[in-house]
């Protein structure tokens, strides 16, 4: 090879090499400011979930007893956080997917058939009631999240199964979910509340608490919807104690209704409600 056609060589690989670098650079200065929007992001969200709860009446809000700082809740409250932050980047609202960009219609389910995680058996959808139907409720809509059979149908027999099924007056039905909770959000789009309903309502049954709670505790939701199956998933880790309290009142309500069918009553609705205080959990795990 000629001496000149050498350097030639050399000159192409040079160029080569320096192009090489500038784009390592490029994906540096790209990945560092993917960093700092990610993290100011996050500590508007952390700040904006801080001020909307607060903007409620506090006196109406009680923040729950205080959970013990572990790092299982940290992580949990971080995953809220997150879910939260990749949606300020898209400029989105949680149910924004779910909406379509249209204006909620009131009683229609989002989505229409439900999000479902069919290997771990869990569902949910998104609506709202008519407001007369849940005066003085400031939430935009709820969530209403249910276990299938796979869950719950081999457990039925079990003691505390049967005597919830006595308090609920024995009754029959063949569906295929039981109804495990409701969580209202406000228009941003924050869990507010936490609150049960009577079977008449959501057309199936609910369970015993103790299985409840269990269902609850290990839930893991994949339908498809990430950021609202993380929201409703970091929600309930970070209320256990508030959903205990919430299923005890539940089966109070229950148990002090007489009549022959009282799932089936409608003058029996809510059952028990607990407004939460996420930004107040978070500010506990951040001190
Ligand atoms: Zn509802």
């Amino acid at each position: 090879m000629r001496s000149q056609d050498v350097e030639v060589l050399r000159e192409v690989r040079r160029q080569m090499l320096r192009e090489a670098h500038e784009e390592m650079r490029r994906q540096e200065v790209r990945g560092q400011m993917r960093r700092e929007v990610r993290s100011q992001v996050r500590s508007e969200m952390r700040s904006q979930m801080r001020g909307q709860v607060r903007a409620k009446e506090l006196s109406a809000v009680r923040a729950g007893p205080r959970i013990r700082r572990s790092a299982s809740v940290d992580g949990v409250g971080a995953r809220l956080l997150e879910a939260y932050a990749a949606l300020a980047e898209r400029g989105e609202h949680l149910f924004a997917g779910l909406l379509g960009g249209a204006t909620p219609k009131q009683w229609a389910h989002y989505p229409e058939d439900d999000a479902i995680d069919a290997s771990r058996g869990y569902q949910w959808f998104y609506h709202s009631h008519s407001p007369e139907d849940r005066p003085g409720s400031s939430e935009h809509g709820h969530i209403h999240l249910f276990a299938r059979r796979p869950l719950w149908g081999r457990r039925l027999r079990s003691k505390s199964e049967r005597a919830f099924a006595g308090l609920c007056g024995d009754p029959v039905s063949d569906a295929h979910t039981r109804h495990l909770l409701a969580i209202g959000f406000d228009a941003k789009g924050l869990p507010v509340s936490l609150f049960t309903v009577n079977s008449w309502v959501t057309g199936d049954l609910m369970l015993g608490a103790d299985l409840t709670m269990e269902l609850l505790e290990s839930m893991e939701l994949d339908t498809g919807h990430p950021e609202v199956d993380a929201v409703v998933e970091a929600t309930i880790r970070m209320c256990l104690a508030e959903l205990s309290e919430l299923m005890a009142a539940r089966d109070k309500s229950l148990a002090a209704h007489v009549g022959p069918d009282k799932l089936g009553d409608s003058s029996l609705e809510l059952l028990s409600e607990i407004a939460v205080d996420l930004d107040a959990k978070l500010a506990i795990q951040g001190d």
